[in-house]
């Protein structure tokens, strides 16, 4: 006869595997194109748009020469797309870099469920993902554990009714400019995780950043300092509906959840979304794309909500940073056009600070540039609203680890070092442009 802790243990995990996502990605495969002229750039490009009346799913969002780019392709698409791929007299190579998306999901279901059985504490893990609930429930116990620090804000609530809340990291000191007065004119730094669902990086790597700074302080000298210099606004989870939707229903949904003029599909791209040359390129009207505008601009009420939240800090909010994974790039405006923005030296170079301090823990190399020149032009993003409308001048968009290797299902074990690099690179970061506000 089983034990009983067998039987608790077979019907955990039977129940993570078959409940858990209702979409199934059974045999999918993910490609890597191999992009090496623009006529292929074109084709790829255009049939990018009509991708998901087929259920292919472009992970890359950069279409460049000598670049990978990672398609999702379902197994009834598998004939086709191959077929398309040699047409035209425009050949695209690829190799099939994931044979099966659907396994490497499970695996890791349950790879997680039987970790979570087998630790014997409640303490938060931070080398594990963490739903929603065990993310807010862990903001209210940094808010509780450090009262002198950090205060809980609500942005408000999400289209299904979720609260999107973060805490604000502020010591309450006055800050000191760069002559040595004191100035109550203190500046803040807002960070934020999960605006794209399935990019489950980007909560854990901002929660870790964040825990660091409540942790440290007072023990270690440069983030002490930094946080007596800086407001930190702290949103681990933007898109919480999206967030939910990826642990209950698909693991790889990037949008929100709102409705759409078309009934079977849903949500917006909410970093396509933002008032700021919306919908002009590289974003669709169509509601089944992944790259979706909406209806009208802040026609997402995360995305809205969060636009106000930051304006009503009234110019206080010098720097801002909108996490995503994967490719591994620090961008800086603009977005919507390939001109570079008049302090684009200014903001660039403090994407090579970052990803230089970055690199020197464990090698792992960024690229920097513009969205535009980086990606492609893509109008309506965050970064791009934050410093054209907030005035927000240090306003960046970063996408994580990796370049594809795991692309958005990057395990667990690799939200540590994730979380040490890129806090080495925020570190180097804000203490550049600590020389530029306080001067
Ligand atoms: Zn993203």
């Amino acid at each position: 006869m089983l034990s009983s802790p067998l039987i608790v243990l077979i019907l955990f995990l039977t129940i993570g595997t078959s409940v858990c996502y209702e979409k199934s990605y059974a045999n999918h495969q993910v490609w890597r194109l191999h992009i090496t002229n623009n006529e292929q750039i074109a084709k790829i490009s255009a049939f990018s748009h009509i991708a998901h009346l087929h259920d292919i799913n472009f992970w890359s969002e950069h279409f460049r020469i000598d670049e990978p780019v990672d398609v999702r392709v379902p197994p009834a698409a598998v004939d086709s797309f191959a077929e398309f791929l040699t047409s035209d007299g425009v050949k695209i190579e690829y190799v099939v870099h994931m044979g099966d998306v659907g396994a490497i999901i499970e695996n890791q279901k349950i790879v997680q469920n039987l970790t979570r059985l087998l630790s014997n504490t409640n303490d938060f893990a931070y080398d594990k993902y963490h739903t929603l609930e065990e993310i807010q429930a862990w903001i209210d116990q940094m808010v509780s554990t450090y009262s002198e620090l950090a205060t809980l804000f609500t942005v408000g609530k999400s289209y299904e009714n979720r609260d999107i809340i973060g805490f604000k990291i502020s010591s309450k000191k006055m800050a000191t400019k760069l002559d040595g007065t004191k100035t109550a004119m203190k500046k803040a730094v807002w960070w934020d995780g999960g605006i794209h669902a399935r990019e489950w990086i980007s909560p854990a790597t901002v929660i870790y950043i964040a825990y660091t700074f409540l942790s440290k302080y007072g023990q270690d000298p440069t983030i002490t300092h930094l946080v007596d210099q800086f407001d930190f606004y702290i949103l681990p989870v933007f898109n919480v509906d999206g967030y939910v939707y990826t642990w209950t229903k698909d693991r790889l949904w990037r949008k929100t959840r709102s409705k759409t003029s078309v009934p079977t599909c849903f949500g917006a791209d909410p970093n396509r979304n933002w008032d700021y040359h919306w919908c002009e390129n590289g974003a669709s009207h169509d509601p089944c794309s992944d790259t979706f505008c909406g209806g009208k601009a802040f026609s997402e009420i995360e995305v809205s909500q969060v636009a106000k939240y930051i304006a009503d800090q009234q110019g206080a909010i010098v720097h801002y940073i909108n996490f995503h994974s994967y490719s591994q790039l620090w961008m800086s405006p603009w977005g919507w056009t390939a001109a570079r923005p008049a302090q684009y030296k200014l903001q660039d170079d403090g994407s090579v600070v970052a990803i230089n301090a970055l690199a020197a823990l464990y090698g792992t190399k960024y690229g920097h540039g513009s969205i535009a020149e980086i990606i492609y032009v893509s109008s309506g993003s965050s970064a791009d609203w934050t410093y054209g409308t907030a005035n927000v001048t240090f306003s960046y968009g970063v996408e994580l680890r990796d370049t594809g290797e795991y692309g958005f299902l990057l395990p667990e074990n690799q939200i540590i070092p994730t979380g040490q690099e890129t806090l080495a690179g925020l570190i180097a970061l804000v203490q550049y442009i600590e020389k530029h506000v306080y001067a």
